[in-house]
């Protein structure tokens, strides 16, 4: 009977020591560690960058005479790139990929001004204990909606006559969504020119980074075929090897082919969106997508011409919020019509 109290007593000091531990743990890591998300993605990251120095670096610590032998310039060149190509990847991972609620602000300045007035004035109200508060928030609910009515009209605006809004309209973000956007599970909002969650960047690709993504792609191609070339060197090469170094330049070098053939087949496959102005979703799953369920599948319809999608996709100065409209009948038949010779000399797909 005495000897529950006495484990009790004897567990409670054990207990707060415990708590008072975890407590100091959490403190100790940084905030962005605690959500698990957050931290699987910088997982991810650090296994990438993990992975970009064993396959950089072993091939000179397997060949130390690799460094000497090749040509100053080549060795800072290959360096350059390395650094490049990391710099570009965390440049598109922390890139926004261009989000419907932030083009929905974009779009009414004003509102996004308004809001935070109201919302400063609501603050300082309720700090005051001033009834101002419900004043305020009964214009925020007013200009709110009538945010709702000017974004509803310019992206109704860009749908076929006819269209009825309730279809465009997100489930889970609750707006109405321009052509060529959709809602992103693991991002939780809907993207314009959704192309598609890379998991390997954390982030989306849409209208807002997918030239980058492109470049990121790009690089990391050219840095693969480089780093294959010294493992080539380096087998064939006529110096002492041991198996061993020979076994591990193998299997890196297996492991770089697998990566190569990935690289350049996505690399060959965004060109083509690129040059067609389409995006894997919609490639994918056009026949889900409503308004382009009747396209023929060799009509590309958000296509401007080759020099023109990628002068836009590269070196436009346009805002990554200008939104693109869904092409009339008269333009997919313009567009679905065949090639005459004609057509062929003045270069119509360009
Ligand atoms: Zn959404
Ligand atoms: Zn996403």
């Amino acid at each position: 009977m005495t000897t529950t109290p006495t484990t009790s007593s004897c567990c409670s000091p054990l207990k707060d020591l415990c708590d008072g531990l975890s407590e100091r743990c959490s403190r100790l890591v940084p905030c962005c560690l605690a959500d698990p998300a957050r931290r699987s993605s910088l997982g991810l990251k650090a296994a990438l960058l993990l992975l970009h120095l064993v396959f950089a670096g072993a091939v000179f610590l397997l060949d130390s005479d690799l460094i000497h032998s090749a040509p100053t310039w080549l060795n800072a060149t290959y360096l350059l790139l390395f650094v490049l190509t990391l710099v570009q990847y965390f440049y598109t991972s922390g890139s926004s990929p261009g989000f419907v609620i932030d083009a929905m602000s974009a779009e009414n300045g004003t509102h996004a001004t308004y809001l935070n007035m109201s919302r400063a004035s609501i603050q300082s109200a309720s700090k005051n204990g001033n009834i101002t508060s419900s004043a305020n928030g009964n214009q925020l609910g007013r200009n709110n909606r009538m945010n709702s009515s000017s974004w509803l009209k310019l992206v109704m605006d860009l749908y076929p006559p006819g269209s009825s809004s309730r279809n465009w309209t997100c489930a889970y973000c609750n707006i109405v969504q321009p052509p060529r956007s959709k809602h992103c599970h693991d991002c939780d909002k809907c993207v314009l020119q959704f192309d598609h969650h890379c998991v390997w960047l954390g982030t989306c690709i849409g209208k807002g980074n997918h030239c980058r993504f492109w470049w990121y792609i790009f690089e990391e191609t050219i840095l693969c075929t480089w780093t294959g070339i010294f493992y080539i060197t380096f087998l064939r090469s006529r110096v002492l090897k041991s198996w061993l170094n020979v076994f591990i330049a193998a299997l890196l070098l297996t492991a770089l082919v697998f990566c190569f053939i990935f690289l350049i087949l996505l690399l060959l496959f965004h060109s083509y969106l690129v040059l067609t102005n389409q995006t894997t979703y919609e490639l994918v799953r056009r026949r889900r997508i409503s308004y382009l369920r009747g396209v023929p599948e060799r009509v590309r319809p958000f296509s401007r011409g080759i020099c023109r999608n990628l002068y836009y996709f590269c070196c436009s100065k346009e805002s990554t919020y200008n939104l693109e409209a869904v092409p009339t009948s008269e333009e997919l038949e313009a567009r679905a019509r065949p090639y005459t010779c004609i057509d062929i000399i003045s270069c119509r797909c360009c």
